[in-house]
């Protein structure tokens, strides 16, 4: 049995919120800022791994407002007070189950059972990683999995790029703009990314493919300082001396939780703007996405808080015209 968990919380006096934002990046955070400021009185519920991508990232000088740039960690931490200070609500734990057709949309945290007339999903998406323990514990020292976000960390710097896909390529020659020397290390012969992408790569004088390879391992005590490569053709082993490894073999948007409920794209991101009047609109009234659970092309903080504000105007237009669509 489920127990209603929110009628304490709700200005309207009954047990159903106006709003419940699930996940709180950029997205979620602006959505919820907006949300309160519009005396939606939003619960958000942020999941243990609060804040999204950003946790992971380490200085964020691309993001307006900080001309001397901000760790990405306190520029979640900027963003929450912000959306606390007009009264959102948080609870840190992960949703696991909802029901999101119908005026009233379920949302379970476990036996906790909350009740929302409107829904913005910002589970965001995750960066496909190696899986190597030195990957994670090197995150932010030297591993990244964005390069318009730590690019510029890498003047002069020789790195490495994983994958063969367009964004690996796309990774890559940014990065030529800052680094002396890019390696993109990639597991097999042939290649996802498109020709031309491919192309512009391998004109570049400073780029250098290594091919039918993988990474066992990255080395370095604080910071990067090269990687373990492995020749699958040869079994080969030996070591590359790097300052950085960005990883681009892909992300997974968050949106299992939302299975067989919510209309998505053959990779899976929610597909939002079916109806042109609402740009985080998706197939099901009162349910709005924003963020990079619907965004596989920018992926950047600054696009995802706008798209949060966007979705929390839509929800506000939708909760006052009488969750008509
Ligand atoms: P992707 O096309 O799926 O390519 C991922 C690459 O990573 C593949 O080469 C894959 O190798 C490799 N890979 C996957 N798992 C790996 C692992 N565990 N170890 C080593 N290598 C691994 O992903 P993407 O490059 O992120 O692109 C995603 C989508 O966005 C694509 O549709 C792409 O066209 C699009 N995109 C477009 C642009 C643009 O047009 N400007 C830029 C970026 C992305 P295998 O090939 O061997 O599987």
């Amino acid at each position: 049995m489920s127990d209603i968990a929110n009628s304490s919380s709700t200005s309207n006096g009954n047990n159903v919120r106006k709003t419940v934002i699930v996940g709180s990046g950029p997205a979620g955070l602006t959505a919820a800022i907006y949300t309160a400021r519009g005396n939606l009185d939003p619960l958000v519920i942020e999941g243990y791994q609060a804040g999204g991508q950003l946790m992971l990232t380490s200085e964020v000088e691309n993001f307006p407002g900080f001309k001397d740039g901000i760790m990405g960690p306190e520029l979640m931490m900027e963003f929450r007070s912000q959306a606390e200070r007009f009264g959102a609500e948080f609870i840190t734990k992960d949703v696991t189950k909802v029901e999101l057709d119908g005026e009233v949309k379920k949302i379970w945290v476990g036996n906790d059972l909350y009740l929302a007339e409107s829904v913005i999903i910002s589970t965001g998406a995750s960066a496909n990683l190696l899986g190597l323990e030195n990957e994670s514990r090197l995150m932010g020292r030297g591993v990244s999995t964005c390069a318009t976000c730590d690019g510029f960390f890498f003047r002069e710097k020789t790195i490495c790029v994983i994958g063969g896909g367009d964004s690996a390529m796309e990774e890559a020659t940014f990065l030529t703009r800052f680094a002396s020397k890019v390696y993109i290390i990639h597991r097999r012969q042939g290649f996802r990314a498109s020709a031309i992408m491919l192309e512009k790569a391998k004109d570049n004088p400073k780029i250098e493919f290594i091919l039918d390879t993988v990474v066992t391992d990255v080395l370095g005590d604080d910071i990067v300082t090269g990687v373990k490569l492995k020749n699958v053709k040869t079994d080969e082993e030996y070591e590359l001396k790097v300052d950085g490894m960005f990883v681009a073999i892909g992300h997974t948007p968050n949106t299992k939780l939302f299975d067989g409920q919510i209309d998505m794209d053959d990779n899976g991101y929610i597909q939002t703007s079916p109806n042109k009047a609402k740009m985080s609109g998706t197939n099901i009234p009162g349910v709005f996405a924003c963020g990079d659970v619907q965004d596989s092309h920018y992926r950047q903080a600054i696009t995802a808080a706008g798209s949060g504000c966007t979705a929390a105007l839509d929800a506000e237009h939708y909760l006052e015209s009488g969750n008509d669509k």
